[in-house]
C-alpha cells in the first residue's frame, strides 16, 4: 500500500465491467475472500473476472502487493449478495499453493489484514472486529471461501491480531506535530532574534536601561541618535539639545 492513510494502492486495474457503479448504501464492512487460485496477481484476477460475472475491491498478491479492482465508492459483485455487495469493500487474498490447503503468505496475511484496518477507520467502521465490521464470504452464500482465513483456519486468529494492532496504530499511533501557522510577525521572532533586535536599538537610540550601553567612544561615548542631537544644537537647528545637559 502506498498510503495507509489516503488508501492509495500500490496499483489500479480498474474493471470496466462486473461491477455497478456507486453504492445504493453506506460501507459497514469489509468481506474476505481468498482466490481460490495460485500465485494470482492484480492483472490475472482482471482477466479471470473479464469472463466470470464477479469482481472485489481488492487483490492482496503473495507479496503483499495491493491492488486496487473496484473503486471503494463503487458496488463490487463479490459477496453473492445484492445489499451486502452494496453495504461492503471486499478484500481478495492470493493464494501461495494449492489444495488441500490454499495456503497464504505471510505477507499477504499481514497486508490484507492492515488494508482491512485502513478501511475501518477510513470509513468510521471502528476497531476489526469479527462477526461485525470483518465479515466472511461464507456468510453469504454457500462457499467454503475464505477457507483457511475463515475462523478455525489456520490464519483467521493471526489475521485478526493484526487488523486489530495496526488499526490502533493508525487511530492513537503517534503522529507528527503541525508547527503552528504563525499569526503576526511577532509570533515569527524567537527569543535570541528579539534580543539582538533590542540590543541593534539600544545602540542606536540608547538603552531604555541606563548605562546598559555606555555609547560609542568616537561620538564622545554617545549612541548615533544623541550624537546627532549635539550635532544638531551646535549647527543651532531649532529643537536639536544635547540629552546629556539637556540644553
Ligand atoms: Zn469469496
Amino acid at each position: 500500500m502506498k498510503d495507509w492513510h489516503t488508501l492509495e494502492p500500490d496499483l489500479y486495474r480498474l474493471m470496466n465491467k462486473h461491477y455497478t457503479p456507486g453504492r445504493p448504501s453506506s460501507i459497514r464492512c469489509i468481506v474476505r475472500h481468498h482466490n481460490a487460485g495460485v500465485n494470482l496477481t492484480t492483472g490475472d484476477v482482471w482477466n479471470i473476472w473479464q469472463s466470470r460475472q464477479a469482481s472485489a475491491h481488492y487483490q492482496v498478491e503473495v507479496n503483499g502487493r495491493i491492488g486496487q479492482l473496484v473503486n471503494d465508492w463503487d458496488t463490487a459483485w463479490h459477496a453473492a449478495s445484492a445489499s451486502m455487495n452494496a453495504q461492503s469493500i471486499g478484500i481478495e487474498h492470493a493464494n501461495s499453493g494449492g489444495p488441500p490447503g490454499w495456503p497464504i503468505s505471510d505477507a499477504t496475511i499481514r497486508e490484507g489484514a492492515r488494508l482491512a484496518a485502513a478501511l475501518c477507520k477510513a470509513y468510521d467502521l471502528g476497531r476489526p472486529h469479527y462477526g461485525t465490521n470483518i465479515r466472511d464470504h461464507r456468510e453469504f452464500t454457500s462457499t467454503s471461501c475464505p477457507y483457511a482465513l475463515a475462523p478455525g483456519g489456520p490464519y483467521h486468529q493471526r489475521w485478526m491480531d493484526e487488523a486489530v494492532q495496526f488499526y490502533d496504530e493508525l487511530t492513537t499511533g503517534p503522529k507528527p506535530p503541525a508547527p503552528p501557522a504563525p499569526t503576526s510577525k511577532e509570533d515569527t521572532m524567537n527569543a535570541e532574534q528579539s534580543h539582538q533586535l533590542a540590543d541593534v536599538t539600544g545602540q542606536l537610540t540608547g538603552s531604555p536601561t541606563p548605562g546598559e550601553f555606555p555609547g560609542w567612544p568616537q561620538l564622545g561615548n554617545r549612541t548615533p541618535v544623541d550624537a546627532l542631537a549635539v550635532i544638531g544644537k551646535h549647527l543651532g537647528l531649532p529643537g536639536f539639545y544635547d540629552p546629556r545637559t539637556r540644553k
